[in-house]
């Protein structure tokens, strides 16, 4: 159970808005829940835990110690192992830009398979890319946020979550993977 409730997701906007610069050539800032390869980090079910201190049960199912699962997005300064060591997140860092939708391959093959993968919250990363170059990160973020809480609370939910925690009702998270 969780043992703080999220906020109301404007508010959690703002607050997002402590921006990290990653690209000091560019003097550009990207807000922690933009992924490189276009996930919205916000709706990751270990971000949320994170955020919340509740990393305990994952912990124990996954068996993965909570210092190597806690994440607060991919380019914050605390980031999950796995997605540390994610080739699409180290290509970008090498080529020093904000996210694959900057670069000159995109999309490329790489990012192409795992846009094809079989987890379903990898399978608009290509999209979701496009649409940020269209819309930049603020109206992207609105976007995302909106897509991403309940219609009637506005409580944020996450990728594979089909009933807001918060009010009961259905919520449109990605389809389970067998
Ligand atoms: S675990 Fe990966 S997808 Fe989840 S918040 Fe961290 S970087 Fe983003
Ligand atoms: S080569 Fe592919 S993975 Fe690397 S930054 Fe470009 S699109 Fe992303
Ligand atoms: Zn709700």
């Amino acid at each position: 159970m969780r043992i703080a409730q999220r906020g109301n997701p404007l508010i959690d906007l703002k607050s997002t808005s402590l921006f990290e610069m990653v690209n000091c050539q560019k003097v550009k800032v990207i807000n922690t829940k933009i992924a490189y390869c276009g996930l919205y980090c916000g709706a990751c079910k270990i971000f949320m835990a994170t955020a919340e201190n509740d990393l305990e049960d994952i912990a124990v199912r996954t068996k993965i110690p909570v210092e190597y699962l806690a994440c607060d997005g991919c380019r914050s300064g605390k980031i999950n192992l796995c997605c540390r060591n994610c080739g699409i997140r180290r290509c970008c860092v090498s080529k020093k830009i904000n996210a694959c939708n900057e670069c000159e391959e995109f999309p490329c093959s790489v990012l192409t398979a795992f846009n094809n993968d079989e987890y379903p919250h990898h399978n608009d990363a290509i999209e979701s890319l496009q649409q940020l170059s269209e819309m930049g990160q603020d109206e992207w973020l609105k976007m995302k946020i909106r897509q991403w809480s309940c219609e009637n609370c506005h409580t944020p939910f996450q990728w594979y979550e089909k009933i807001c925690e918060n009010c009961g009702m259905k919520v449109s998270g990605y389809k389970e993977i067998n």
